[in-house]
């Protein structure tokens, strides 16, 4: 009897390293891909740039597969019914084409993991195996635990453990084919537009200039990743108007990239670098920047509602500002807040559905302490408009911002948006990129034109509040602001 395996796809859409399709490839004689559209169980939703992403991730998939003898099937029962279940849709594709075994990777998100534990019980009781393989993490994210056998709750000492055990194996590359799919499961596929994954109103095409999601782009900027930028990266990372950093975070969250073809070829770079002295401080940073996503995933087993919820329950309480018609949060993610670090972030945001990370930290901390709005709207901005929005590093990094996170940034250190641009931009190069409108004014200038004379602006072009926003809040005293507040909650 020919054995059928069905893969069912999620956030590993690639074809190296990729175990599921490494197991079939062995065991079955006919392989059916299968994707399952099901956003009603995701906890929470993925929002409207990541589904972008999603859409011409599963495109690119279907043609690799199809280059391969292979095929992508998607289904969109959940359009359809809304009691369809990813477990009764498996079913029903699996008893339509005689499969008794369902491979998937692993998702390590407690909505997911609780999901699949329970499609598996339901699958068993017809005959059918779901086999969930690890993949996505370079550790098992439950497994870790201290000296005292608690999970950590602060990156250095996870990290110390971590890196000194890590050997990831070799990544595997692509199959160059695939077992066929059973010949008459190719009427059962939905039309990829059939997902209603891109917005009706065509906002998104715009990130097509930016980004080419799936994994063959994906490898070829892997590919791209020299030994000197490596080398560079401690160095330029920082920087928002240099492509310091690697892009691509993405791809890994979709899985396009396996986390361990890109530890590799990170740290392979240092023994290819053999200009100069050999220094691999470089690829060790970027090393601990996957070491943060590994430890963002430790910390979301440990509290599965991250992304709403403060580990530091005082937070809970925190006196907030009133922002009864939005203004405020309106002028924020708009890019209106007449700081021009913090609106030329939003702008790269809402451009590129991408945000630079030392931008991303000052946007975070102008909200939340500046403007003393809660984290969770942060949060949820960046969940809808980020391509590479992430469950579990979005809400560790919202609450490192925030002050309220495990091994967070202290609630009292508060980012001067003012300083962090004079010594993260100094020419003023990431400014001007995204407001041209400030484009005329100096590197010093450029940071603060609320300070600049009149006849200066004047003589740039720049009428303030028509041209580019007045500050909507005064840096030093919201600053002493949210210092009382922190002081109100901390005991
Ligand atoms: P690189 O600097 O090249 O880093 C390489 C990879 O390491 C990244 O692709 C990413 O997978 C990982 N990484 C780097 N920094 C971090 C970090 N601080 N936390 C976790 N992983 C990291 N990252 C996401 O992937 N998705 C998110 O939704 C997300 N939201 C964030 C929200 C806030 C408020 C903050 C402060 C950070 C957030 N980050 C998020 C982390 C970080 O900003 C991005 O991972 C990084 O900017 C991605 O760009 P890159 O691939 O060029 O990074």
């Amino acid at each position: 009897m020919p054995q059928t395996a069905i893969i069912w796809l999620r956030r590993d859409l690639r074809l190296q390293d990729q175990p599921a399709f490494a197991t079939a490839a062995k065991i079955a004689d006919y392989v059916l891909p299968l994707y399952i559209h099901a956003p009603h169980e995701e906890r929470p939703q993925a929002g409207a740039a990541s589904r972008w992403w999603l859409h011409h991730s599963l495109s690119s998939l279907r043609q690799e597969l199809r280059e391969r003898g292979s095929d992508l099937f998607l289904d969109s029962a959940f359009l359809d019914s809304a009691s369809a279940s990813s477990a009764s849709t498996l079913m029903r594709w699996a008893q339509a084409n005689s499969a008794s075994l369902v491979l998937c990777t692993a998702i390590s998100e407690p909505w997911a993991e609780e999901r699949d534990s329970k499609t598996a019980a339901e699958l068993a009781q017809a005959g059918i195996e779901l086999r969930i393989m690890a993949d996505g993490l370079l550790t098992d994210p439950h497994a870790i635990r201290n000296r005292s056998n608690t999970p950590y709750r602060a990156f250095t000492p996870f990290w110390r453990q971590v890196r000194g055990q890590l050997n990831p194996p070799q990544a595997k590359p692509a199959p160059t084919s695939l077992p066929p799919p059973p010949e008459h499961a190719h009427n059962s596929s939905a039309e990829l537009e059939q997902l209603n994954l891109l917005d009706r109103v065509r906002w998104h095409d715009k990130l097509a200039d930016y980004w080419q999601p799936g994994s063959t782009a994906a490898s070829h900027r892997l590919a791209s990743l020299s030994p000197e930028f490596f080398a560079a990266y401690p160095d330029e990372r920082d920087f928002p108007a240099q492509p310091g950093t690697s892009l691509l975070s993405p791809h890994l969250h979709f899985g396009e990239l396996s986390i361990r073809e890109v530890w590799h070829q990170a740290a392979h770079s240092q023994s290819e670098n053999h200009s100069g002295p050999a220094d691999h401080s470089g690829v060790e940073t970027y090393l601990a920047e996957l070491g943060w996503r590994e430890f963002a995933y430790h910390l979301l087993t440990q509290q599965p509602n991250l992304h709403s919820y403060p580990v530091d329950r005082r937070f809970a309480a925190m006196p907030w500002r009133d922002d009864p018609d939005n203004s405020l949060y309106s002028a924020w993610h708009l890019g209106q807040t007449g700081i021009p670090l913090v609106d030329a972030g939003m702008k790269e945001l809402w451009a590129t559905g991408w945000m630079h990370n030392r931008v991303r930290m000052v946007v975070g901390s102008f909200l939340v302490k500046n403007l003393r709005l809660p984290w969770q709207l942060g949060e949820e901005y960046f969940r809808d408009t980020l391509v590479d929005w992430d469950l579990a590093s979005n809400s560790m990094g919202w609450q490192w911002v925030a002050g309220c996170g495990a091994d967070a940034a202290p609630y009292f250190r508060i980012f001067n948006p003012v300083r962090q641009g004079e010594r993260f931009d100094p020419e003023g190069e990431y400014v001007r990129r995204w407001l041209p409108q400030l484009g005329a004014l100096n590197k010093k200038q450029i940071h603060q034109p609320w300070t600049v004379p009149a006849a200066t602006l004047d003589s740039a072009g720049i009428r303030l509040g028509k041209d580019y926003p007045w500050p909507i809040i005064d840096l030093q005293s919201s600053r002493r602001e949210a210092l009382e507040a922190f002081q109100s909650i901390k005991g």
